[in-house]
């Protein structure tokens, strides 16, 4: 009977939230976490009222990323986990905010997981959304399956580096939603070159075009492609994301060309 309960507080909290959005990737270490980060916040800047749920339950990255520490605040008058907010429209929800220690380790099981990102629905104070950009660990585990049992309607953004060893993982990634039979958007290619800021001119790092061949051949839309930029390594290390006065990075820029089209 609880559990009936806790699908119709799923179902009613969705309800308000228009579109989700899962990114995957086949390997870790690919962008996954900054792309899931960048994405949300692109589509706040475009006036988007967005969320960011980080369900990376082994290696949660976006509160570091963000510069987001501390618990959930739980509201008794919403009678509700209240999410951090970050900059105006984002509201951000990671496991890392129901944990004491931010190192300590998580060894859940996957019902245990499940449970909670179902919690991670019908607990929170999400209000209204136009997005939920949620942050899977990388892999096709008991975190995107959840997911796509959970938080229905939810497509996959799939991002990958352009190396055939990152390409083989993410055609499983997309052997999985469509086993789940969970829509695709489309394939990013991360790390995809490196832009030289003294003379602008981009040189290939792992190679070119893997992402954009294997989305062809994989009929999935290629969304497109993203360059390495160091200063992303620097801004996520200190705790904080590139501005808007910081347009002129390689990646942020790239980004913002294929944000509308999730
Ligand atoms: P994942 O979620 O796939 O494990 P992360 O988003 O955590 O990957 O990225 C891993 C590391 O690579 C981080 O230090 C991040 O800042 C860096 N990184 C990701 N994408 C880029 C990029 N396009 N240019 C430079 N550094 C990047």
């Amino acid at each position: 009977e609880e559990a009936g309960e806790e699908i119709i507080k799923v179902r009613e909290r969705l309800s308000h939230i228009r579109h989700k959005l899962i990114v995957m990737s086949g390997k870790g270490g690919v962008g996954k976490s900054s792309v899931a980060a960048y994405l949300a916040i692109g589509l706040g800047r475009l006036g988007n009222r967005v969320g960011l749920l980080d369900v990376d339950f082994h290696g949660p990255s976006i509160p570091r990323m963000l510069g987001i520490s501390g618990m959930f605040r739980f509201s008794e008058k919403e009678k509700a986990l209240m999410p951090h907010e970050y900059e105006d429209h984002l509201k951000v929800v990671s496991i890392e905010c129901l944990l004491e220690d931010r190192d300590a380790a998580v060894i859940w099981r996957g019902p245990m997981k499940h449970g909670v990102i179902k919690q991670f629905i019908s607990e929170v104070d999400w209000g209204e959304l136009d997005y939920l950009v949620i942050d899977s660990p990388p892999g096709t585990g008991d975190e995107p399956l959840s997911v796509a049992q959970t938080i229905e309607g939810t497509r996959a953004v799939i991002v990958t580096t352009p190396q055939e060893i990152a390409l083989a993982d993410v055609r499983k990634s997309i052997n999985f939603c469509h086993h789940l039979a969970m829509p695709i958007v489309g394939l990013v290619e991360n790390m995809s070159g490196y832009v030289c800021p003294h003379c602008g001119q981009e040189s290939p790092l792992f190679g070119r075009g893997g992402g954009r061949r294997t989305a062809e051949q994989m009929n999935v839309h290629f969304l497109g492609a993203l360059p390495f930029d160091p200063r992303l390594v620097e801004a996520s290390d200190l705790g904080r994301t590139l501005t808007e006065r910081e347009k002129a990075s390689p990646f942020t820029l790239a980004l913002s060309n294929f944000v509308s089209e999730v």
